[in-house]
């Protein structure tokens, strides 16, 4: 067959057909002229139609994405649905689960006409003989199968409340729920959740059970969770890095406080640390109630650091309004900068978020001075071997 697939127009630099992730590829048109291409890649299947619209299925074939010119609503491991709207600026929201069922009518539609549609394109040659029970499996993804998932998913975890950025595609594994700690003025992560602490017994059918939800997953790392895993005895942690590290040979990485005893990350052999530094200055950091300081956060990052962990350092923008932001942006260049960090570590820059009902009250900084602070942050930095540097938008997080 000669044809090019001429449906995927954001392929605009290069042909479809040498696209690797869409090595497998089948144009149809349907009897009612509808155009769709059927795509399969190393971690996802795709459906993408005529008018642009795209969705997308994981290698369990859960939907995962329907994306438009417009606007994109993303389907998490634990159900929540997140909407993404590109109009002056990015506005984000969790919605309601409808677009699951829009998803499934739309795969639907394409697996009833597969038999009577027009091929137009095919790679392989025996491309509709491998894409048949793909659609089946994706078409049995419907609004009962979503609902039935999630709850399989809060059997496992109730909640991944959050994630560093760069692991947002990891595998999580609690060795802990919840956090100790409970009290920064800022963080609503935790509030209602006690802390609770696994045995290894438990952590080890804990894994069980996330592997077999996984299943054949593209996931590439392991977060090892929640917010304050590694102040867990040093023996029982080494115990379920051991559990983990007999069934996968994946980066381990985990939140690390820089208020409660140093564990030996040598020994435990971490690929990565993040440490919630928030300011580098004490007042504020006393301020907000983070029993940390600029002295404790460095000893940490330096401890990582010789032990060969890379650390991700997290700035709270936006911490203690107009009365901090002087000494904030002062403070938090000069402790970054004097920190043993370089390529392979990350200084991340969080906006605050205050949801209704937070005990954090104080005046909030404009977006524009959010983004003000962020440029003096960064214009401050100095360092030989820079580490990379980016915003964290927390809102942009669901598992
Ligand atoms: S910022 Fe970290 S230590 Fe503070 S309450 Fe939140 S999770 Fe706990």
């Amino acid at each position: 067959m000669d044809n090019q697939p001429d449906i995927l127009r954001y392929q605009r630099d290069r042909s479809l057909a040498d696209a690797p992730v869409f090595s497998v590829g089948l144009q149809l048109r349907l009897p009612d002229n509808t155009k769709v291409y059927l795509a399969l890649g190393a971690t996802e299947f795709t459906l993408t139609f005529s008018d642009d619209t795209a969705l997308h299925y994981d290698l369990q074939r859960r939907f995962t994405k329907l994306v438009t010119l417009a606007d994109y609503h993303r389907r998490s491991l634990s159900g929540k649905i997140l909407h993404t709207v590109k109009a002056d600026g990015i506005h984000r929201s969790i919605v309601s689960d409808d677009v699951v069922e829009l998803a499934n009518k739309c795969v639907l539609a394409v697996q009833r006409a597969f038999d009577t549609a027009a091929v137009e394109f095919a790679r392989p040659g025996n491309a509709p003989d491998l894409f048949r029970p793909l659609l089946d499996l994706a078409a049995h993804f419907d609004i009962a199968a979503s609902r039935a998932d999630a709850a399989r998913f809060r059997t496992l975890y109730r909640d991944v409340a959050i994630l560093p950025p760069d692991q947002y595609n990891a595998i999580v594994f609690q060795a802990t729920e919840g956090c100790a700690y409970r009290g920064c003025l800022f963080c609503d992560f935790y509030r209602d959740r006690p802390f609770r602490a696994k045995t290894p017994e438990e952590f080890a059918a804990h894994v069980d059970a996330v592997v077999a939800f996984h299943g054949k997953t593209h996931r590439n790392s392991i977060f090892l969770g929640e917010a304050n895993a590694l102040t867990l005895p040093h023996e029982t942690l080494m115990e379920m890095l051991r559990i983990l590290r007999a069934r996968f040979d994946l980066p381990i990485s985990s939140f690390v406080d820089a208020f409660t005893k140093q564990p030996d990350f040598a020994a435990l052999g971490l690929s990565r640390v993040y440490v919630g530094m928030e300011t580098g200055d004490d007042d504020l950091l006393r301020w907000l109630r983070k029993p940390a300081t600029a002295e404790s956060v460095t000893a940490t990052v330096t401890a990582a650091k010789a032990a060969g962990t890379s650390v991700g350092v997290i700035v709270l923008l936006g911490a203690g309004g107009e009365r901090f932001a002087a000494s904030h942006v002062r403070e938090t260049v000069r402790v970054l900068n004097a920190l043993p960090l370089g390529r392979g570590d990350y200084i991340y820059f969080s906006p605050l978020v205050v949801k209704p009902g937070s005990a954090y009250e104080a005046p909030l900084l404009s977006p524009e001075q959010i983004w003000n602070q962020e440029q003096a942050l960064r214009t401050g930095l100095k360092f030989f071997s820079k580490p990379y540097v980016a915003r964290y938008d927390i809102e942009s997080f669901v598992y």
